[in-house]
């Protein structure tokens, strides 16, 4: 798996802006992933909508980022299983 930073991503301590327009058009991207300081790795309302624009498959990394603490989701918000190999 590759990460790339979407340019023009506004972070702060509870959330994060990301414009899916400036994320480079690639067709081996298959998803989002974002961290959650929070430790709720629940997507938001927000993330639901970018679920929904972009891609299959949705990783949150809630606080304190462990193997356990992370949760990938559907195109459309439902939680999915994802093995880590
Ligand atoms: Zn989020």
């Amino acid at each position: 798996m590759e990460f790339w930073l979407g340019p023009g991503t506004i972070e702060s301590e509870g959330y994060a802006i990301l414009n899916i327009h400036n994320l480079p058009i690639d067709f081996r991207r298959v998803g989002t992933a974002h961290s959650h300081p929070s430790g709720n790795a629940t997507p938001s309302d927000a993330d639901l909508h970018l679920f929904s624009q972009s891609g299959s498959v949705h990783i949150i990394m809630g606080y304190p980022y462990t193997l356990n603490s992370w949760k990938a989701y559907s195109r459309d918000g439902e939680e999915m299983r994802l093995d880590v190999v």
